[in-house]
């Protein structure tokens, strides 16, 4: 007998056609994630067997926890010796000494050709811990379930499901630009996307002098702390400086914030274009500034017509300093360092603007030597180096 951990796939079983590449896909991440330790998987069409050293159980459940694609993780004994005389004895040794009253079996055959019945094996079995405990059962509301897998090769024997993320693989659905700020925003959205099977890559915009490099630390903190979940991320560093200071001296100062953010969307549609990433992702969540309200959405939108992914576009900021927390990236992003979105603040953002204006404004400055200049000096951040403690 030995202990195994068996992962059920999630939101996978909606996805028929798909089923196989989202398992081969998952079976990567996990060997991804685990590469520090020895262990094998078996996999097939409803679940995966992980064959680890005992001793880094612990260690790899609190890993998988975090692997998007995975519903629900179980620590079961597993022997391949399928005999009841076998399943009984096991059962035993799990269920005894528990501080419970009630139970309850449940038994899935897999083996279609295990002589006896899924429903006779769990009565067999109820039977026998009845008689050697002094649990009852209770088919309803028991304390505790016993779940026995039975297959082809071997039987699985089990008490509770540690849930797991949900989701959908890392990389199975593609990969996104992120346009990551140090605000508390930009991270829960690239988590709430990475969790539908997008893998990232990041994109900071900063404007030095005017920015500090205390506030790309943090960017870089944040990108890493994204990776836990992400798969092979990139950081790309815009230097801004130039395209700002341009707005600010020359062009209406209230309009400052929009066509800023208008040429954020541009250089992001080319970077993701050279990068392969399917769409762009941002923490925009409607009416949390005047920067966005509907119609300045539509305004900024305006520059592109990539698909911009808002995945906090109906959430309370209360929701996302929740998950924030969850992920563990609010204390980094509560850290007090600019950003470039507020070194330049206008006295009166607009908050209707107008797109007439804007031509006419944007029409003032030869921008397109200035975002190729952007886009030629980017500066890629090795998110792999583990200086975790920057900050
Ligand atoms: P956040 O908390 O993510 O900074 P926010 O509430 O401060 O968001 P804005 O400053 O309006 O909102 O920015 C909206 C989104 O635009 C951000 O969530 C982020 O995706 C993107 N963004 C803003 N500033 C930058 C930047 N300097 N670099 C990259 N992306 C940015
Ligand atoms: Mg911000």
């Amino acid at each position: 007998m030995k202990k195994v951990i068996l992962i059920k796939y999630g939101e996978l079983t909606t996805k028929k056609d798909n089923r196989n590449y989202f398992i081969k896909i998952l079976k990567r991440n996990i060997f991804d994630k685990l590469s520090s330790f020895k262990f094998e998987i078996k996999e097939d069409y409803y679940r995966m067997f992980i064959y680890p050293n005992e001793e880094d159980i612990d260690k790899i459940i609190s890993i998988l926890k975090d692997i998007f694609g995975i519903h629900g993780i179980v620590i079961a004994l597993m022997s391949e010796d399928t005999s009841l005389d076998n399943i009984k004895s096991i059962s035993l040794d799990l269920m005894k000494d528990k501080d419970i009253k009630t139970f309850k079996v449940e038994t899935n055959r897999s083996d279609k050709s295990y002589p006896i019945k899924s429903m006779d094996v769990s009565a067999k079995i109820g039977a026998h811990i009845l008689k050697n405990t002094n649990y009852k059962v209770d088919v309803h509301n028991p304390n505790i379930h016993l779940f026995i897998e039975i297959r082809k090769d071997a039987v699985y024997i089990y008490n509770e499901t540690i849930p797991g993320s949900g989701g959908y693989p890392v990389s199975a659905l593609g990969r996104g630009l992120l346009m990551l700020s140090g605000g508390i925003d930009s991270p829960v959205a690239g988590y709430q996307i990475i969790k539908r099977g997008v893998e990232l890559y990041y994109l900071y915009f900063e404007s030095r002098p005017h920015t500090s490099i205390e506030a790309r630390n943090k960017v870089i903190s944040l990108a890493r702390k994204l990776e836990r979940y992400n798969s092979h991320g990139k950081l790309f560093v815009v230097n801004f400086t130039k395209i700002q200071e341009t707005i600010y001296k020359n062009l209406d100062t209230d309009y400052l914030i929009t066509i800023m953010r208008r040429m954020m969307y541009k250089i992001a549609e080319r970077v993701a274009k050279r990068n392969k990433c399917l769409s762009i992702i941002n923490g925009e969540s409607v009416g949390q500034v005047a920067s966005q309200t509907l119609s300045s959405m539509i305004a900024v939108n305006n520059v592109t017509n990539y698909p911009i992914l808002r995945p906090l576009c109906s959430f309370d900021k209360l929701e996302i300093i929740d998950i924030a927390k969850k992920i563990d990236t609010y204390d980094i992003s509560i850290l007090p360092y600019e950003d470039c979105c507020t070194v330049f603040v206008p006295r009166h953002p607009v908050i209707n603007p107008n797109l007439k204006h804007i031509y006419d404004e944007e029409s003032k400055i030869d921008f397109e030597p200035l975002i190729k200049e952007a886009i030629d000096n980017i500066e890629i951040v090795d998110l792999k180096e583990n200086k975790s403690d920057l900050l």
